[in-house]
């Protein structure tokens, strides 16, 4: 007996449409013209892949334009900002926020999320403790992994450390770094990849946030990342000085990211919102190339970072728009440039969260249906998943447009 079949569905890279089988939350056969009476769902031909997955995602601070303005439109008008709304957070109030931004990913077809959530003495466990709460509530449509970090720096907010520990004790996923904020960066990273070394966790850090290319975090983190072992599993999101890099200096830079098990986030929406500001004429971009360290087999992704805050007063929580906004800047066009767009919106952070993006026999019935028959598509033209299904169950649904005709 099989609870549902999926008729019609475009499979990437596949020309003949398949039928999906479902049972118990999984894929059971893949197949042409599947035999079966079981509740139908027609893809009408459409593109089925594994849901979007964002890799960096600020939960706990978004959605506060009403009591946040950045006055200056610079990263440090916008970390003062958020620090003195701050201190008006609750637990209710955040988990409020987020649920908005989680409601709006899932009908965007996001499945996964690594959320950045802010610990220190002053937010205390209050933003942690909401996230939690959101986790466990949202878990039928999203998957939510707790990375916790010190927005507003280690060393020089003492406390700050004891409660990442104890959020680490308490389920949080992995730990983020923040160096540019501390009043000394090298010894944030040597304490996070300690820290990270002791409770056996992945990190990600916010990182090289700047157009200045004299000097850069970066060669820290990719010694120590070699010093401990920890290949592969760090991150390091925005690195807007990747975008200032000579071709030649950027090949070094991604041949020392290989060495390290590197692997770069880049966040579009903010970095072209905040970096440049000292420009009123050939407003520099600030985009790092991702594509070109992907190229070189390096995990990229490319994230939503902030939604309607002063870090990034925008936001639908769309990844089509954001791997669409990221070809515009970076001037991507051909299906194969498309398509790397699309896996740095899926597959490459479905992999860096330990998660499969095949739709095959075996896999969870977790997918979303686009409307397009390639990923190349997708990107090119923001398609918006019209619904999805995560371990065999409908989550949301976006009935098509209509047009009414004289
Ligand atoms: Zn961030």
């Amino acid at each position: 007996m099989l609870d549902y079949l999926v008729r019609n569905a475009c499979l990437n890279g596949e020309n003949a449409l398949v039928d999906l089988a479902i049972r118990d939350g999984k894929i059971v056969e893949i197949a042409q013209s599947i035999a079966g009476d079981a509740p139908c769902f027609d893809a009408e031909g459409q593109l089925i892949n594994c849901g979007f997955v964002e890799s960096h995602l600020h939960l706990d601070k978004a959605c506060i334009l009403d009591r946040a303005k950045n006055e200056t439109g610079t990263l440090a008008g916008a970390i003062r900002a958020v620090a003195n709304a701050k201190s008006g957070f609750t637990e209710d109030d955040i988990y409020a926020r987020g649920a908005r931004v989680i409601e709006k990913a899932i009908t965007e077809g996001t499945n996964a999320v690594r959320t950045h959530v802010e610990i220190d003495p002053g937010i205390g466990m209050t933003g942690f403790n909401a996230i939690k709460r959101l986790k466990a509530d949202y878990a039928w449509a999203m998957d939510i992994e707790i990375c916790v970090f010190p927005q507003e720096g280690l060393f020089n907010y003492p406390g700050t450390e004891e409660l990442l520990r104890t959020a680490l004790d308490n389920g949080a996923d992995l730990l983020g770094g923040c160096p540019y904020m501390d009043t000394d960066p090298n010894g944030q990273i040597l304490r996070l990849f300690e820290m990270a070394r002791d409770y056996d966790v992945d990190l990600d850090f916010h990182l090289d946030f700047d157009l200045d290319g004299s000097w850069r975090h970066l060669d820290e983190v990719a010694k120590q990342s070699i010093a401990f072992g920890w290949q592969g599993r760090v991150m390091i999101g925005h690195v807007t000085k990747l975008s200032v890099l000579s071709k030649p200096e950027l090949d070094d830079t991604i041949a020392m990211m290989r060495d390290a098990g590197i692997g770069l986030t880049v966040l579009p929406a903010t970095d072209l919102f905040l970096t440049g500001r000292d420009h009123d004429h050939s407003v520099p971009r600030g985009v790092a190339p991702a594509h070109k360290l992907a190229a070189h087999g390096l995990c990229c992704t490319i994230a939503t970072n902030n939604v309607l805050n002063p870090f990034t007063p925008y936001g639908d929580c769309s990844l089509s728009r954001m791997a669409n906004l990221y070809a515009n800047v970076s001037q991507l066009s051909t299906e194969a440039e498309l398509e790397n767009c699309f896996a740095m919106v899926a597959d490459a952070p479905a992999k860096l969260l330990g998660r499969s993006s095949k739709i095959a026999v075996g896999e969870a019935a977790s997918f979303i249906v686009l409307p397009a028959q390639s990923r190349a598509q997708v990107v090119s033209e923001i398609s918006r998943p019209v619904w999805g299904m995560k371990n065999g169950r409908v989550t949301f649904d976006h009935p098509a447009a209509r047009l009414h005709r004289p």
